[in-house]
């Protein structure tokens, strides 16, 4: 039995994903991971009167988030998730072309992988959707993202290419994926379209590994690709090892570009939580006024680049300007359609 106050909690969620009776509500999960959250989405859907499915399959030895999905193939689990009206996602099929037929097929889909505590902490807003909406608007229009930092980056991003993704934690707009919870917002450079250097400092993070950087990395990119990784420090050594890995040039290739909004988000929460370890990294992510730099594919934005190594480098203390109207100021969103008073 689903714990009442996690089924209501997640009851808010569909009903901000304006689930209505009669629809249709799939859960994907794997094993008995997340098994929790999958008995609440079918007992809050009934709450709500809609129909739910849940399709679990076996996880694979060696799978992972993405194009390593345990869902590759899975014929009638695809189609049966392709004719929900919504799909919680609690595997991560994020980046996949599982993914992408089934938003395709116009299921709205929300991935939903964080604990708890976390669920709850940075529960999704109307408002919060509003002010994403705003910096969507802004950054379509944008033809040049400049970045720079007191530690050394200086970065010019070209637009125009490839749309942009808002993540506002809900979603209730057929065929449109988000995550609960975080909000933020991105875009993809021109694929030859990102020069300069990116100085990941002391503190900024290094997601998926789930750590602080304790010594600067600086990075040279060169038409959208990043050329060289310097830095004395274990991080900077990881971070080669890791891409180096893949045996994959697309690896090197620079991917989403955008800023957090998310005033619930905690930087420290990663270094100091005891549940810590069962999160993804979403606080850093959608952190309210950091830089998200990140390599590795551009498919979710509408490029060919399927590598499986992605980095997501949250960074702290940016200043980041379109088209030279500046949008975050030291770390501070200045701008007056996103900014939130008192921050
Ligand atoms: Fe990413």
């Amino acid at each position: 039995m689903a714990d009442r106050d996690v089924v209501a909690l997640f009851k808010a969620e569909l009903e901000l994903c304006k689930v209505r009776p009669g629809e249709t509500v799939g859960v994907l999960s794997e094993d008995r991971i997340r098994i929790d959250y999958a008995e609440a989405v079918l007992a809050a859907a009934e709450e709500i009167g809609a129909s739910a499915i849940h399709v679990n399959v076996r996880k694979r030895p060696g799978s992972f988030f993405g194009p390593g999905n345990s869902l590759q193939g899975n014929r009638a689990g695809i189609e049966a998730l392709k004719r929900a009206d919504l799909v919680i996602d609690l595997m991560g099929l994020l980046w996949s072309k599982e993914q992408i037929a089934i938003t395709d097929a116009g299921a709205r889909m929300l991935l939903v992988v964080e604990p708890i505590e976390v669920l709850r902490r940075m529960f999704p807003t109307p408002h919060a959707r509003r002010r994403a909406e705003a910096g969507e608007r802004l950054l379509s229009a944008a033809k040049r993202l400049h970045i720079t930092s007191p530690g050394g980056t200086d970065v010019t991003y070209r637009l125009g290419q490839y749309r942009v993704a808002t993540q506002y934690g809900f979603t209730d707009q057929k065929g449109r994926w988000d995550a609960w919870p975080g909000n933020f917002l991105y875009t993809a450079a021109h694929d030859d379209g990102v020069d300069g250097t990116i100085v990941i400092d002391i503190g900024d993070m290094l997601l998926p590994f789930m750590r602080y950087v304790a010594a600067p990395i600086r990075l040279t990119i060169e038409k959208g690709m990043v050329t060289e990784i310097k830095g004395d420090g274990i991080d900077a050594q990881l971070m080669r090892t890791h891409m180096k890995s893949w045996n994959d040039p697309r690896a090197f290739a620079v991917s989403h570009i955008g800023w957090g909004l998310d005033v619930n988000a905690s930087w420290e929460f990663m270094g100091t939580s005891p549940i810590a370890s069962q999160s993804g990294g979403q606080d850093g992510r959608a952190f309210y006024g950091n830089v998200l730099f990140s390599t590795g594919p551009n498919v979710e934005l509408g490029g060919t680049n399927d590598t499986p190594s992605h980095l997501d480098i949250p960074l702290k203390g940016c200043t980041l300007a379109l088209d030279g109207v500046p949008i975050v100021k030291d770390g501070a969103i200045v701008h007056p359609e996103m900014r939130v008073e008192g921050r």
